[in-house]
């Protein structure tokens, strides 16, 4: 069984808040296997879906403001 070898530190999942070592990147951010699956799987009636739109935005203003300081 091969090991991968990571960065001890990870990235902390922008939906879970865990320290996760894989997801995609968004803007920067994490999000880690499991929530993107959940994401996924969630309908958008459901109001799990709207907390985690509600995440994302947070996100995308959280980066417009690092990007200003970054200038
Ligand atoms: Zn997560």
């Amino acid at each position: 069984m091969a090991m991968q070898m990571h960065s001890q530190t990870g990235e902390t999942c922008l939906i879970c808040g865990q320290v996760k070592q894989t997801g995609i990147h968004i803007c920067n951010q994490l999000i880690c296997d499991s929530c993107q699956e959940k994401i996924v799987k969630t309908d958008v009636t459901d109001w799990k879906y709207k907390h985690y739109v509600n995440k994302l935005s947070q996100l995308r203003l959280k980066t417009m403001k690092q990007t200003e300081q970054t200038k």
